[in-house]
């Protein structure tokens, strides 16, 4: 059985990756797992623990990074994100093909350390910053301190895309998700 893809997703604060992954994951055909992170960021109202994320203390992160068992880890404005490495694994030897949505750094150290050729990374791009602004204010999820820091963030994140496979810019969700679905079943064809 071919190993199955891993789709890295990455892309500034408030973009719509989210919106964009589930509209992609509406297509069976392609047989795709989120990947679930770690993280020891507070859960928001909507989130759901084990689904959205495993919500853990600093501790426990801690742990995880020691006994390895991270495929990347970063720091993103205050808090830890890591990705749990045995389930890609595990996911990929089935056939499945894993989506990742994770931010630049983490990105960074999933291209340098993953070397078979079933790899896609993808940057969603906001139309505009100011689009990107707006929906990161009309989300209500953070403080205007927060809403700063990630904004700065999401600037910084803008101009470090280059090793990246695909840019797509998410103006309306169903056509970037479009685009993604169009790019994964191009690598999928691919032997
Ligand atoms: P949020 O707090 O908005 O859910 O996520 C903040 C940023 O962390 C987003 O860019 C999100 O994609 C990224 N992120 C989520 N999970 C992971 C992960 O496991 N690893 C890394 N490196 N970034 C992650």
């Amino acid at each position: 059985m071919k190993k199955g893809l891993l789709i890295i997703l990455s892309g500034p604060s408030g973009v719509g990756k989210n919106c964009v992954r589930q509209e992609i994951m509406k297509d069976n055909k392609l047989n795709l797992v989120y990947s679930i992170s770690m993280t020891t960021r507070e859960k928001r109202d909507r989130e759901v623990d084990g689904k959205d994320y495993y919500f853990v203390s600093d501790e426990e992160f801690e742990k995880n990074i020691k006994a390895g068992n991270f495929l990347e880890w970063a720091n993103f404005v205050g808090h830890k994100y890591g990705t749990p490495k045995d389930r890609v694994e595990e996911l990929r030897n089935q056939g499945k093909n894993v989506f990742l949505e994770i931010e630049i750094n983490g990105a960074r150290q999933v291209m340098e350390s993953v070397k078979d050729d079933r790899v896609i990374s993808i940057f969603l791009m906001p139309p505009s910053f100011k689009a990107l602004e707006n929906r990161i204010r009309k989300r209500q999820t953070e403080s205007e301190e927060v809403i700063q820091e990630r904004l700065q963030k999401g600037l910084k994140e803008m101009t470090m895309t280059d090793n990246y496979d695909h840019i797509v810019i998410n103006d309306k969700i169903t056509n970037a998700a479009q685009e993604i679905v169009d790019l994964i079943k191009a690598k999928l064809k691919k032997r």
